[in-house]
């Protein structure tokens, strides 16, 4: 008999989930399978803005990789990867581990690009909440919300974020949710910068206007057209040369491809994402997969949006073809929905539904977006029975 295909995941992101999910459900004793993560508990995007609120614990928000790795019969190495070499067809851990593959598959998430700061004036800065990589978000919200618990009585703070995305409109509202509530005796004041002229550049203006009405219920100005470039004393500078009064800042600018991938000689575009064919196989390189925010199909302009929804639809077609390709089959095309429903909390137990043009907001959107959160928790966090 043959020896059985080394098939390699390489990040446990949400496209990966159901990769794992699929070997669970109809094993191949002709593949072997790893996956190599920095964590055996990988965040969901889906869950963060309740966690950020205070409504829920960091662990309702994450998936328990170790347990899916047992039932998909998978060997799970927690460390991160730091190198890939398409040609030896091999990875590199940062623990020094290197592991073989024939059939490899990325999912390792995005980073951002950090703000410059003057050098030595740390302690005159704002504290600074980088919003990516999603997976050690967690520790830093832990520090700065003990940084919070230190703070005198009666004071005020200024919570800004810079990106006017999704994201950032989001985030802002949910932390600010949390904070209001821990700390009342602390005036809390948001702003955002948005380097586009509107908020949520490329929905519907509908959406826009209850994202809008949404943040002035949450006391949050908006500074449109001004691009944050930095951190500096007392606030955030702009590309302007104007200065935001901060004391902390979310930074929630554009996602960016991980630093380690460009050492990989994989092909990558302008923004460090890799190109991927509609197989969600690499361009070029046949055997090596890459899919969620780590991706970008190389034919599709404009670049689709990096979120969840997106990873969480190109799970199951790269599940069938990764298969395909440990066993030399003809692979299937991963097409990308059109519109995708995105579901924007506002952290006052209300949400806002968009979906293109269409729009609408109220508790009960809120409460429908923590049910199809909580289902995708459970599919993949089921009770482990042997
Ligand atoms: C603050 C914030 C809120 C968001 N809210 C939403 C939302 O409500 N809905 C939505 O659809 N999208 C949301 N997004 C976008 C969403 O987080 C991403 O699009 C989504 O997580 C991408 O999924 P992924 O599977 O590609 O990567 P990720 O979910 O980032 O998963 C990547 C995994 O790979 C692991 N990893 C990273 N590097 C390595 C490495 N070198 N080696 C091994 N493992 C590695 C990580 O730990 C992680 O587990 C939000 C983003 C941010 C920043």
């Amino acid at each position: 008999m043959p020896p059985p295909k080394r098939l390699l995941l390489i990040g446990a992101g949400h496209a990966h989930a159901f990769v794992l999910e699929a070997f669970a459900q109809r094993p191949d004793p002709t593949i072997s399978l790893t996956v190599v993560s920095d964590s055996p508990l990988a965040a969901y995007s889906g869950g963060v803005p309740a966690w950020l609120a205070g409504e829920c614990t960091l662990r309702d928000t994450q998936l328990d990789i170790a347990a899916l790795c047992q039932r998909a019969g998978a060997r799970l190495i927690a460390s991160p990867a730091v190198a890939l070499c398409p040609t030896k067809r091999q990875v590199t851990l940062a623990d020094g581990h290197v592991v073989a593959f024939d059939v490899a598959s990325l999912n390792v998430g995005a980073t951002l690009q950090q703000p410059q700061h003057p050098e030595n004036a740390e302690r005159t800065l704002p504290a600074l909440l980088a919003m990516r990589p999603l997976g050690s978000l967690h520790h830093r919200w832990q520090a700065l919300l003990e940084d919070i618990d230190q703070l005198p009585p009666g004071t005020r703070q200024n919570v800004v974020s810079v990106g006017g995305g999704a994201a950032g409109c989001e985030t802002l509202m949910s932390v600010l949710a949390q904070l209001r509530q821990r700390r009342p005796d602390v005036a809390w004041k948001g702003a955002i910068i948005s380097a586009s002229p509107s908020l949520l550049p490329g929905a519907g203006r509908l959406p826009r206007r209850l994202v809008l009405r949404a943040l002035q219920r949450a006391d949050i100005a908006v500074h449109a057209e001004l691009r944050g470039s930095a951190l500096v004393a007392g606030g955030v500078h702009t590309q302007a040369g104007q200065r935001i009064d901060a004391d902390i800042v979310l930074w929630a600018t554009g996602a960016v491809g991980q630093p380690w991938l460009e050492k990989t000689a994989l092909p990558r575009n302008e923004r460090g994402f890799i190109s991927v064919d509609t197989t969600l196989e690499v361009t070029g390189h046949s055997g090596i997969f890459a899919a969620g925010d780590c991706a970008a199909l190389a034919q599709h302009t404009p670049p689709l949006p990096k979120a969840g929804v997106y990873a969480v639809r190109m799970g199951p077609v790269l599940a069938d073809n990764l298969r395909a390709a440990c066993h030399g089959a003809p692979l299937a095309t991963w097409k990308p929905p059109r519109r995708v429903l995105a579901l924007i909390g506002t952290g006052d137990g209300r949400a806002i539904a968009s979906r293109g043009a269409i729009g609408f907001s109220g508790r009960w959107v809120w409460k429908w977006k923590k049910r199809i959160d909580a289902r995708f928790i459970a599919r993949f966090n089921p009770p482990f029975t042997h």
